[in-house]
């Protein structure tokens, strides 16, 4: 089956949830690549041991994707941030520790600013500023909002939201079809996956590189492609 574009007007109340979701989260339904059909793969919470096998995956179907890496797992796998830097995926600034930014922009701000040093250790460019932010657990929250180093950089948004941080080997398909029904319904979009839970590394995440090598080949064979912000 190939991605038909769709007709459908929204009723008032899906209009309404949107815009509060829009103000508080980074979800933009609206935004590209919705209808374009295009898929924006992002991965969040890593680098981890079994990144490797996922950037082989996309470097195997030529795809560049997002990775909002935690600057506390960049220190402890360098070469796999060089790597999908060098394979021309975006790094995206995910905080030095994932807290929980509530209202102060200040501690915020240093987080960010430490995971752009940490990157450029890593990426042994001195250069190196990153572009893009996704706030942690996705949250607008008061302090991303006046936060200087937030506001300095694009938001890595989603256009639509499908929870796949809980998700384990047992439930990873059910999770992939959701994924994949809802491309088909929005004929595209901007996805996150996660490469790991932030900071409690459960459940094994084993079972993304497959996934991804399944989705991607589930995609093409249904005339979509992949795009990057
Ligand atoms: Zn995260």
């Amino acid at each position: 089956m190939r991605y038909m574009p769709g007709t459908l007007r929204k009723p008032l109340y899906a209009v309404t949830i949107g815009m509060t979701l829009s103000s508080c989260t980074i979800l933009q339904p609206d935004s590209p690549p919705k209808g374009s059909g295009k898929i924006i793969l992002t991965f969040d919470d890593g680098p981890t041991p079994a990144s490797e096998r996922l950037l082989d995956v996309l470097k195997k179907h030529h795809v560049k994707a997002t990775f909002c890496y935690v600057g506390a797992n960049v220190v402890k796998y360098p070469k796999t941030a060089r790597r999908a830097y060098a394979e021309g995926h975006t790094i995206s600034n995910h905080t030095q520790n994932h807290r929980r930014p509530f209202l102060l922009p200040s501690p915020l701000d240093q987080d960010i600013q430490q995971a752009d040093t940490t990157l450029r250790q890593a990426l042994d460019d001195p250069e190196f500023e990153t572009t893009f932010f996704r706030p942690p657990y996705g949250l607008k929250t008061p302090a991303v909002l006046l936060s200087h180093e937030a506001s300095a950089r694009r938001t890595a948004y989603l256009t639509f939201f499908i929870d796949d941080s809980s998700t384990g080997q047992g439930n990873a398909k059910r999770v992939m079809e959701r994924i994949k029904k809802t491309l088909l319904h929005r004929h595209g979009g901007a996805i996150v996956l996660h490469e790991m839970r932030y900071p409690s590394p459960q459940p094994s995440k084993e079972w993304l590189p497959d996934a991804v090598d399944d989705l991607i080949i589930w995609a093409k064979a249904n005339g979509m492609a992949f795009t990057q912000y």
